[in-house]
């Protein structure tokens, strides 16, 4: 074939293979790809169109930036009920960037400019921020409008959701100009993006796979009260220039940051490269102990006379480049796949490796994912396998060192059985994971549905996962309310147990009948029913007679109900062995009903955001909850919107000074007690349970 006709079937399959992974990652977010792959075959396609301008086309992939508009619901998609968002135009594009892994075509890039510029210049460097990207619009100092990137040209209103960040100020102070724009990048922290996953581990949903994905589904989710929950954060760090009269790029962010708008500090203005390869090296490793994800650094031309100058191509800027580290990889050998079954019976592959170090950690077990996963990669046990940390909190099987591999290796065959309890496994139709229908025999699935009903965010009880299997193993337990038969000779006969330690857990479980309808619901361990559905379907049937005769149709009118959730709640409730675990669970004395919805103790903080610092006579839970049975609303951190902080002892010393910079009043526990109606100073009970 001729070298011309290879290049031409080579790019069509670069692009398809391009195109359907921008799909997966920007629409899905859940990529099934590296960022470093993915960026590798992107630079192939560049330099073979650049080699053969005439198969050159302007949708290809090198031109376009990748969109997140019009997302169909993908594997990873949450419930979006109600995201229908309004689709705006930019005022002006909102483009990608230039992107490199060599410091060689950073000195290219700086070569360039040198070379295109006839004024001097230097470079601003900051921190390339691992997240998804927003454009904000204040008007006389209101944030009037956020907007996803979209394809660039529009992008979705996401303002309602934007206010529920809690550093995105809705005010400004100073001397803001009437209108302009401003962007940045929404992302999650680590701490966030941990717990969320435990959540959605709990909750039979799967994990995001870093938290740039996290970041960008929650921003797209329906719910500003959910995106509130989520633990979201801000930071700018671009003005167009077109849209304010400074002459540098830093002046225009530090002006920024003297409105109010969270701007980052990690930035530094370098005359060469020399400074800007210190820079980078500096933050290789710094990076590692931000509580957020970075991919590397974005080296832009400081003046802006010089970046009008130099201008745009069609997809990114010519006055900026992204260097990106390199995600940290290791090469390790395979040494077998153990088959884990989770609490609703999904079964995930996980790798054993040979011990490696990897950004600080020793890697012994990675996750395969699943079973389309296994197949992409074609593993094999015996195999060389990369490894990798990127912004991923669980290591991850990126690919398979081929030229490494052994003779004679087996494809390994995805088990038929359930790996613990023998059953035949079931894939429903669109699912990824493969399940064991066992639920009622299968000792793993029984154990941690038990270990839920347990928790602390459930029923609250003094045990752990031990316990739980030393009960199993006695044979004392198989469904939760087994638990209540347990008396104290038979866990004094068991191995570890003390008068005292019986008694401890004999009274914690006692204690779970006063635990509150929403909590008991969520005990249950109803598939897709987490925390906030179970309070949200408490709250409108008020009670578990009338879910159980709810109609699929009724369970949708509950608020974040879907049809995922509504089927599953509907197929539980109609099941003989779980109505009659109910029954021995009402007979127990557990509560079934009364959670109607909260009400207010009074209306004394309607419209006051209010951030809770410190220690106080009651815990901080508390006090939130007593903020909100008096109307108010509690925020994280302080921002322009925050009305006060209440604060304790011992307060966030950075939100101290936060308030400080922006005048905003801090406030003590018995002033704040002056402020709520005589004798509603106690927080009412099923406030207590929101947090
Ligand atoms: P990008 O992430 O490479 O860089 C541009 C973006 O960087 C900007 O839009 C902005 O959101 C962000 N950014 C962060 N800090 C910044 C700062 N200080 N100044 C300016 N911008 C900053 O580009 P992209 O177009 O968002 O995404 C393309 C990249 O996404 C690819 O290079 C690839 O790594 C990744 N991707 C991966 C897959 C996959 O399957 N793994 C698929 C598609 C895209």
């Amino acid at each position: 074939m001729h070298a011309r006709e290879e290049a031409r079937q080579r790019i069509e399959q670069l692009r398809v293979i391009l195109r359907e992974n921008s799909r997966r990652y920007y629409v899905d977010n859940a990529p099934t790809m590296s960022d470093q792959e993915y960026d590798f075959l992107m630079h192939e396609l560049e330099a073979l169109e650049a080699a053969y301008p005439e198969f050159l086309t302007p949708d290809s992939p090198t031109q376009k930036v990748g969109s997140d508009i019009d997302a169909p619901m993908g594997e990873n998609a949450e419930s979006q009920t109600g995201t229908d968002f309004v689709k705006r135009a930019h005022r002006y594009p909102m483009l990608s960037l230039g992107t490199t892994y060599s410091i060689t075509e950073v000195e290219e890039f700086a070569a360039r400019a040198d070379k295109l510029l006839e004024e001097s210049f230097s470079y601003c460097c900051e921190l390339k921020f691992d997240g998804t990207a927003i454009c904000l619009t204040y008007r006389n100092g209101e944030l009037v409008q956020a907007l996803t990137r979209g394809d660039g040209v529009m992008g979705d209103d996401v303002t309602d959701n934007a206010r529920s960040i809690s550093n995105i100020p809705q005010k400004l102070h100073g001397d803001y100009p009437r209108e302009f724009e401003i962007r940045g990048e929404v992302l999650m922290p680590f701490s966030s993006f941990e717990s969320l996953n435990r959540e959605r581990a709990d909750e039979g949903d799967a994990p995001f796979a870093n938290p740039r994905n996290a970041a960008s589904g929650s921003l797209k989710l329906g719910d500003p009260q959910e995106v509130a929950r989520r633990g979201l954060w801000c930071t700018l760090y671009h003005i167009p220039a077109q849209s304010v009269p400074f002459q540098t790029h830093n002046e225009a962010l530090e002006k920024a940051a003297s409105w109010g708008l969270p701007v980052s500090e990690h930035r530094r203005l370098c005359k060469d490269i020399s400074e800007i390869r210190a820079f980078i090296d500096h933050w290789e490793t710094a990076r590692r102990s931000l509580p957020y994800a970075t991919d590397g650094i974005v080296i832009k031309i400081n003046e802006l006379s010089a970046q009008r100058a130099l201008g745009y191509t069609a997809k990114s800027p010519r006055w900026a480049v992204a260097y990106k580290y390199k995600a940290e990889q290791a090469c390790t050998e395979l040494l077998g796949i153990d088959y884990q079954v989770g609490r609703t019976g999904a079964v995930t592959p996980v790798a054993n490796l040979d011990p490696v170090q990897l950004g600080g950690t020793t890697v012994k077990r990675a996750t395969l994912v699943n079973a389309d996963q296994m197949e992409a990669l074609d593993i094999r046990v015996g195999d060389f396998v990369y490894v990798e940390k990127g912004g991923e909190i669980i290591p991850k099987i990126t690919g398979v060192n081929l030229s490494r591999r052994p003779q004679g290796l087996q494809k390994p065959a995805f088990p038929e059985l359930c790996p613990d309890c023998g059953t035949p496994l079931v894939r429903a139709e669109g699912e990824a994971k493969w399940f064991c229908p066992n639920q009622d025999g299968c000792p793993t699935q029984i154990k941690s549905r038990i270990l839920h009903f347990l928790g602390r965010k459930a029923m609250n009880v003094l045990a752990g996962e031990a316990t739980v299997d030393q009960f199993y193993a006695a044979g004392l337990v198989r469904t939760p309310s087994d638990l209540y038969n347990i008396n104290k000779y038979q866990l004094l006969s068991l191995e570890g147990w003390q008068d005292k330690s019986a008694q401890r857990f004999l009274d914690s479980l006692a204690a779970t009948k006063d635990v509150p309808f929403e909590r008991v619901l969520f005990a249950l361990g109803i598939r897709f029913v987490g925390e906030t559905t179970a309070r949200d379907i408490a709250r409108h049937f008020g009670s578990i007679d009338a879910i159980a005769a709810a109609s699929k149709e009724e369970l949708l009118e509950v608020g974040e109900v879907g049809e995922v959730i509504a089927s599953s709640v509907f197929d539980y409730m109609h099941s003989p062995a779980h109505i009659a675990e109910i029954e021995r669970l009402k007979a127990i004395g557990l509560q079934f009903t009364g959670a109607a919805s909260a009400q207010q103790a009074s209306s004394a903080l309607e419209g006051k955001t209010i951030v809770v610092s410190g220690n106080f006579s009651i815990s901080r839970d508390d006090m939130k909850a007593l903020v909100v049975s008096h109307g108010g609303k509690c925020a994280s951190g302080v921002s322009g919107s925050t009305s006060f902080l209440l604060a304790g002892t011992k307060p966030g010393p950075e939100k101290i000074r936060k308030c400080e910079s922006l005048g905003i009043p801090v406030i003590d526990e018995s002033t704040f007690m002056s402020m709520i109606p005589e004798g509603s100073q106690q927080p009412r009970e099923e406030q207590l349970s929101l947090f």
